[in-house]
């Protein structure tokens, strides 16, 4: 059969679940990451076509679709900031909010040799880093930067660590729970996290695929203490941030007043609260 007769049959098979450009995105992903075909290759070349053993794979990955797991944990792969990451369900597949945040870092952190002119290294620490996105993120580009990483669960470090050096960079794990820690034991430059904050009393919002697959671990936060993370985090910020040092957060839309008079009360300067491409307050800079 014809790749692009195999498309528009996908396509309306997932149709009653997934819109169709959805579908189609999933198809493309599919194309890209297991027969290693662009878009423009189906449309310089419209005759070529899958062999049955394609065809039993892409009706074993239509049949996970279908029942709403993620293409990107059936794939097992993702991009993000231009990269490519493994997913698996230990860590949440990186979200378009999150590369927003990464990028914001990148323009505009005061230790980017770029932004500051000066040619220093500095030393950056990711809290829940999950897949090391983030991190990873952040060492490919500053490379000035010493890059740890913290995340309570291994099973997602060693996601991370894998990634590490899928995109060839060095990162320093930390297998730690943040709530448990009192002291980083050093300093940092910069701070990031992007740790749990929905809330459950939010769950209605959240996509049945996401409930059903992603962990809950990485995603849910007591809906009575919603900004536990913000707050440890900012504690442990006072003693193991160099003077000058910077703080960078994912937040919760609903919190985001909430989040910055939370970092304002601690002390925190130069605060700055940014809404994401959706118009939803999303990320939070401070300086201690
Ligand atoms: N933005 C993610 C979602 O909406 C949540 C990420 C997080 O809790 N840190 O699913």
């Amino acid at each position: 059969m014809t790749i692009k007769h195999y498309r528009d049959q996908f396509i309306q098979e997932l149709t009653p679940l997934y819109d169709a450009g959805e579908a189609e995105s999933f198809f493309y992903l599919i194309l890209e990451a297991k027969h290693q075909l662009r878009r423009v290759d189906l449309a310089l070349q419209p005759d070529l076509f899958f062999s049955e053993a394609e065809l039993e794979t892409l009706s074993s990955i239509l049949k996970q679709l279908k029942k709403e797991i993620p293409v990107q944990y059936i794939l097992g792969t993702t991009h993000f900031y231009g990269l490519e990451f493994e997913v698996n369900s230990n860590v949440l597949i990186p979200r378009p909010e999150t590369e927003e945040l990464v990028d914001w870092i990148i323009q505009s952190s005061k230790f980017n040799p770029e932004v500051s002119g000066q040619n220093s290294k500095f030393k950056i620490l990711d809290i829940g880093t999950g897949s090391g996105c983030i991190a990873i993120s952040l060492a490919k580009n500053l490379h000035n930067a010493e890059v740890f990483a913290l995340d309570v669960s291994d099973k997602a470090l060693a996601t991370a660590q894998e990634n590490a050096e899928l995109n060839q960079v060095t990162i320093q794990f930390i297998h730690q729970s943040i709530l448990e820690i009192e002291d980083l034991g050093q300093q940092f430059d910069l701070i990031v996290s992007n740790p749990p904050y929905v809330r459950h009393l939010e769950k209605q919002e959240i996509k049945k695929n996401v409930l059903d697959n992603e962990p809950h671990l990485a995603l849910f936060v007591n809906d009575n203490d919603a900004l536990i993370f913000y707050q440890k985090i900012a504690q442990l910020a006072k003693k193991n941030l160099c003077p000058n040092g910077q703080l960078y957060f994912e937040i919760n839309q609903y919190l985001g007043q909430e989040t910055l008079d939370l970092l304002q009360e601690m002390g925190f300067k130069d605060t700055v609260l940014r809404k994401d491409i959706y118009g939803n307050d999303r990320m939070i800079q401070c300086t201690i």
